[in-house]
């Protein structure tokens, strides 16, 4: 459980997010969503404890989170994809997903091969070649080597063509259904999203001004007014 009490953010005199409080509970899959600079990337950065500058408390299973100290937090289970492909592009698929398991379980390979058979097909193809899509699968491979409880995303479709966005999405929904992974993606694919989230949650200058189902807001007429 993922839970934020009061949390303010800010950098320098900019307050990016302002007294939010939430829980997201075991197993979740929430979309996060709202236009530029609403505060999302702040929200997720705090949830590994990436932004020093916080008021409030944030806590993954009771345990604090410790702004500043990333390596300490993802130890206990949080797992962070930022925004961009972020993998090693000399290194093969395989040595990707090895060294991002390096202090956990390099043998956990096997099953994220169970999850991206293409990464299993490539593994030996230097990263820096594979497609968009196929280095956005590796980067959640990778992030998924550390056997997070929680996912945190960060746009993981930008770029994208619409048919691997729907790829990647549906690949998040198994992620989270087979392996219990309580899942936060924030997006700008809103309507795609909100086919693959329960929940959904919009920020508007660093306020929380939706929390509820995710179909409740896909019904909503006025669905960009709230943006
Ligand atoms: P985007 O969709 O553009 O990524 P966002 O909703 O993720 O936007 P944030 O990146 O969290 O928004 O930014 C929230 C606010 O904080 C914005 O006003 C932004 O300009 C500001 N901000 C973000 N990062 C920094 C930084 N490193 N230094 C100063 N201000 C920043």
């Amino acid at each position: 459980m993922l839970q934020l009490d009061r949390v303010t953010a800010r950098y320098d005199r900019l307050t990016a997010l302002k007294d939010i409080s939430l829980t997201i509970g075991q197993g979740e899959m929430v979309g996060v969503f709202g236009h530029n600079g609403a505060g999302k990337t702040t929200l997720l950065k705090c949830g590994v404890g990436a932004h020093k500058h916080i008021e409030g408390v944030i806590t993954v299973n009771g345990e604090r989170i410790i702004p500043g100290e990333v390596h300490r937090n993802v130890r206990i289970g949080i797992g962070f994809v930022p925004q961009g492909r972020n993998v090693f592009g000399d290194l093969s698929v395989e040595q990707n997903l090895k060294i991002a398991g390096l202090m956990h379980d390099p043998d956990y390979v096997s099953q994220v091969y169970k999850l991206f058979p293409i990464l299993e097909q490539r593994r030996r193809q230097r990263a820096g070649t594979l497609s968009g899509g196929q280095q956005q699968m590796l980067a959640l491979g990778m992030a998924l080597m550390t056997k997070p409880k929680i996912l945190l995303l960060d746009e993981p479709t930008t770029g994208l063509a619409p048919i691997i966005v729907k790829e990647v999405l549906r690949t998040l929904r198994e992620i989270n259904r087979t392996l219990s992974t309580t899942i936060v993606i924030v997006e700008q694919n809103v309507r795609a999203t909100l086919k693959v989230v329960q929940r959904a949650i919009v920020l508007k200058s660093g306020r929380l001004v939706f929390d509820g189902p995710s179909d409740e807001l896909g019904r909503q007429e006025d669905l960009w007014a709230l943006f």
